[in-house]
């Protein structure tokens, strides 16, 4: 029997530049083949191929078939015919799929019934039907929502609906889960296998994450530079792999189950903050604003560093982190609770100070490319901290030269702007500038979350390296558990904006005490085929998504999705719903918390 999709020496060119090279692979059917690569390295690109969505300038020389049938240059006729009926997709952005003007419910009815013969109110029944099979709580109720009522797990949730509506042969789903959070993911993968058993359906999914492939494919395909360099049975690949290049992608992904060497407490205190609490006002009108509710972005907050120490402040969105880090930076007296930075607490320190204080706490941003001036040469970038601390300009070019060597680039290229470097480059010169004031606390809000693998892992090495060297001390705020795991002494876990739980990584990572620690790390998937799988049947999957912040909790305010919750006794239930489990040190805000080993 031939294949379901039958790829051969396919190539593609956008306006005479190749992206793909002479790749050739096959997905049987009701298998999923996992496609895996670095940015730029033509998974997506050959993935769009099948269904024919390249952009205008592309073109696609080769072969594409499914069961035989010859895709490559057909016409808009057929492709239309295949596509949602025989090969569904599912995107990154779900937003890009829906219609936003039409109902949820409708558009999947449609769906149904551009494949089935079959009547109106039969086709709603399936829609709902379907998007109960998804997971979304009140379907009935919730088909009749439109496409931006959704949150964004919803909707994927929804799309994931749609692609089954068709019962199709094969699913495209395209770094699905990658806009996601962690817990949000594991949602949505199970929803996929989920997909995958009710259809039969073959999965061709696309990822640049190790472990979101080692836990769906039974074989995986390596793409690098528009080829791919191996392929084979998932558990091959990822214990035997025959290519150094993916020898050395697996080397550099940081493993959330491997602790690291045990690292010497920090000295004196650096930061201390207690009950940082943070509101927005939510406004309404056009031209006379008024106040309609709170956004309680931060409420309840709680960090201690370390001269030395790497404090990892973990969470997912909405969680309070990023609002934490301008509360910090602000260097003004906070809305609520206390912050000490060096000893200093901040609100009525006079300007000598609040100067002083700027020069010891910098940051470095996500996005390099954002954070730098793009019309300014880097050696002006780093050196602009300097001038603006008063510095003359034989200091100044002294020590531009020796920031740019320190990070690993070539002084030479002083005079370079921005764009001519690589992301993870551009990440080196915004350590270089945060660096230029020879600061003491760096704050390192997602440093490496843009980057790739391979980059992330240089990245990393250097920003620990400079720790040692300048006895630094960081707050490392990241999404990414195993980078974390990685570099992180301690840990601070953020849940609605709040601190849940606190203390040594691998201490909190080995034997998490808060519900909500032990689902974020059972969330994570392991870049390892035997393990994810063996951990999916134990896997703690949360019920929907995190309540709104605009509200206020009586009690704790994880209990709507705590999954303790329903096992506990009608009093210690009482307890959870009107006491607010109290948070302390290196401890954990929960009324019956008990270890839970999830990696
Ligand atoms: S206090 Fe109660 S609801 Fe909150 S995390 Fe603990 S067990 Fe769950």
């Amino acid at each position: 029997m031939s294949p379901l999709l039958e790829v051969t020496s396919l190539d593609v060119d956008f306006a005479g530049r190749p992206a793909v090279r002479d790749v050739s692979l096959t997905v049987e059917r009701g298998e999923v083949l996992g496609l895996v690569g670095e940015s730029g390295s033509g998974k997506s690109v050959t993935a769009l191929s099948v269904l024919g969505l390249l952009p205008g300038n592309a073109t696609a020389r080769g072969s594409i078939r499914l069961d035989g049938t010859e895709l490559l240059g057909a016409s808009e006729r057929v492709l239309t015919g295949i596509r949602g009926d025989r090969v569904a997709m599912v995107f990154q952005d779900p937003l890009s799929a829906f219609t936003p003007v039409h109902r949820i419910g409708d558009q999947i009815a449609e769906a149904v019934r551009a494949h089935r013969d079959t009547g109106r109110e039969q086709a709603r029944r399936r829609a709902v039907e379907l998007l109960d099979l998804v997971g979304i709580p009140e379907p009935e109720l919730r088909s009749r929502a439109f496409p931006h009522e959704f949150s964004g797990g919803m909707r994927q949730r929804a799309m994931i609906a749609m692609a089954m509506a068709g019962e199709p042969d094969l699913i495209l789903a395209d770094e699905p889960t990658t806009a996601l959070d962690v817990t949000i993911q594991a949602q949505i993968l199970d929803v996929l296998r989920t997909a995958r058993r009710e259809t039969g359906a073959a999965v061709l999914l696309v990822s640049h994450d190790l472990g979101v492939i080692a836990g769906m494919a039974d074989r995986v395909a390596v793409m690098r530079d528009g080829r791919v360099v191996e392929q084979g049975p998932a558990p091959d690949v990822f214990h035997r792999p025959r290519e150094p290049y993916t020898r050395q992608l697996l080397a550099a992904v940081p493993r959330i189950d491997t602790a690291r060497e045990p690292r010497p407490a920090g000295g004196e205190p650096v930061l201390r903050v207690r009950g940082l609490t943070r509101t927005f006002p939510v406004l309404k009108g056009t031209v006379v604003k008024r106040r309609t509710g709170t956004v309680y972005a931060v409420d309840g907050v709680d960090l201690d560093i370390r001269r030395g120490e790497t404090l990892a402040l973990v969470g997912e969105s909405g969680s309070g982190k990023s609002t934490t880090l301008f509360e910090l930076l602000e260097l003004a007296a906070p809305e609520g609770g206390t912050v000490e930075l060096f000893g200093q607490r901040l609100g009525g320190l006079g300007r000598a100070a609040v100067k002083d204080l700027r020069r010891r706490i910098q940051i470095v941003f996500q996005d390099p490319m954002a954070s730098l001036d793009p019309r300014m040469p880097v050696g002006d970038i780093v050196a602009e901290p300097l001038r603006t601390q008063g510095a003359d300009r034989a200091t100044v070019a002294r020590r531009v030269a020796g920031l740019l060597t320190q990070v690993g680039l070539d002084p030479a290229h002083a005079d370079r702007f921005p764009h001519e470097f690589s992301g993870g480059q551009r990440q080196r010169i915004g350590i270089a500038r945060a660096l230029s004031v020879a600061p003491e606390l760096l704050v390192l809000d997602e440093p490496v979350s843009a980057l790739d693998v391979s980059v992330q892992a240089e990245v990393l090495d250097l920003l620990r390296r400079l720790k040692e060297e300048l006895g630094l001390a960081y707050l490392f705020v990241s999404h990414d558990l195993s980078v974390v795991r990685n570099i992180a002494d301690r840990v601070s876990v953020v849940y609605l904006g709040r601190t849940v739980e606190a203390g040594p990584v691998d201490e909190v990572f080995a034997r998490p005490r808060h519900p909500y620690t032990q689902a974020l790390l059972s969330a994570v998937p392991l870049p390892d085929p035997e393990r994810e799988r063996a951990r999916q049947r134990s896997r703690i999957l949360l019920a929907g998504d995190p309540p709104s912040p605009t509200r206020r909790y009586d009690g704790c305010r994880f209990r709507t999705r705590c999954p303790l919750y329903t096992a506990l006794t009608v009093d210690e239930q009482k307890r959870c719903a009107h006491d607010v489990p109290a948070f302390e040190g290196d401890g954990v805000a929960c009324h019956f918390p008990r270890v839970r080993e999830v990696l």
